[in-house]
């Protein structure tokens, strides 16, 4: 099957077309980072208003690139949360006017569904089970993945995101917009000498935490006796510990995996690939990390979670609802903060 993937749910506005037996035919992505960098952090009117002017034309390039037109599409697949909602609309309700101009099934899909299974896309012999550790701008989570639409949230975060995290940490240090990346050239270049807190490792709950370590990094930053390049060596440092103590655990709760699995837009980050993947082998599993693009924000890992779903036969109605809220595991239960 073709599928047209949408994605519009943050500040990366983008189209792709995938197939089931995962060929991407085409995938374009137009970030805007220039237009939120002034403001140190996406702002949701400016964000809503350029998925409106990038979509179409992006979505006409995909498919000029891909050398096909809607009639040869067999669904659209979109994001339809969760999100900033003015973007997730936009995207949702342009999947539907196509869907519906061509008389093509429409497929709802949760973001945090694209991430979670963009490594089959990039690997065509992870199987399920597996054990994910999803670090994204938004969420820090470990699922079991055990199958399209078969998640089991085993941890998640009590207050910040590890995302959020490498983005307040740029913030402070002046690193600039987006985070992620900038601090990771900064810590390139120091060392991890700064004393910093790890917390809620060891911790016999199964959750993350991330909002101290962001304090230790502003009261590090303000003794002004430590480099820039020294503190985010130090906090990536942290990070990478706290991300491997709690999947250890993890691993101990899941049962038998095929592998371990890493994705979101932190899965972009080297240090964190390597450490994850020395854990794999040291409990001899496989280790699968998608190529660094399919990491952060793109539409082709929204087809690609759309040719799961559709093989799997689950489409959705024309009036399905944008939700700025959609937990990948409905029967997680709540914890403190802003995680679900
Ligand atoms: P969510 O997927 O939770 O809805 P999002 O879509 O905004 O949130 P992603 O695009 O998946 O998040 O990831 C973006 C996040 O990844 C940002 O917080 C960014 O700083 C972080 N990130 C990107 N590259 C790197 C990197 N090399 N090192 C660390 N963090 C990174
Ligand atoms: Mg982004
Ligand atoms: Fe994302």
């Amino acid at each position: 099957a073709l599928i047209l993937g949408l994605e519009s749910s943050c500040d990366e506005t983008a189209a792709a077309l995938v197939t089931s037996d995962r060929r991407i035919l085409a995938h374009r992505l137009a970030g805007q980072e220039a237009a939120h960098r002034p403001y140190g952090g996406v702002v949701p009117e400016i964000a809503a208003r350029a998925h409106v002017e990038m979509l179409s034309p992006l979505i006409a390039a995909a498919l000029a690139d891909a050398g096909v037109t809607l009639a040869d599409v067999d669904a659209v697949a979109a994001t339809a949360g969760p999100g900033l909602i003015g973007g997730v609309m936009v995207g949702l309700v342009t999947g539907k006017a196509l869907a519906h101009a061509a008389g093509k099934p429409l497929i709802a899909v949760n973001h945090l569904e694209g991430h979670a299974l963009s490594p089959r896309l990039s690997d065509p012999d992870l199987e399920f089970p597996y054990l994910l550790l999803l670090v994204s701008g938004g969420h820090c989570q470990l699922l079991l993945v055990e199958g399209v639409a078969r998640y089991r949230r085993l941890a998640t975060t009590i207050d910040d995101a590890a995302g959020e995290a490498f983005d307040k940490t740029a913030k402070v240090l002046g690193l600039g917009f987006p985070g992620g990346p900038a601090v990771e050239v900064a810590a390139a270049l120091g060392h991890a000498i700064v004393p910093l807190p790890r917390p809620l490792k060891g911790s016999p709950e199964p959750h993350f935490s991330f909002a101290g370590l962001k304090s230790a990094v502003v009261r590090a930053h303000d003794a002004k006796t430590w480099a820039v390049e020294d503190i985010a060596a130090s906090f990536q440092a942290a990070v990478v510990d706290c991300l491997i103590d709690r999947t250890v655990r993890a691993l101990g709760q899941a049962g038998k995996v095929t592998a371990l699995v890493v994705a979101g837009g932190v899965a972009a980050n080297t240090a964190v690939r390597t450490a994850l993947s020395g854990l794999a082998s040291a409990h001899g599993l496989r280790f699968v990390a998608p190529p660094l693009w399919l990491c952060t924000d793109n539409a082709a890992m929204i087809g690609w979670a759309g040719a799961e779903r559709f093989a799997a036969g689950l489409t959705d109605p024309l009036d399905v609802a944008a939700r700025p809220r959609w937990p990948l595991d409905p029967g997680a239960e709540a914890v403190r903060g802003a995680g679900v």
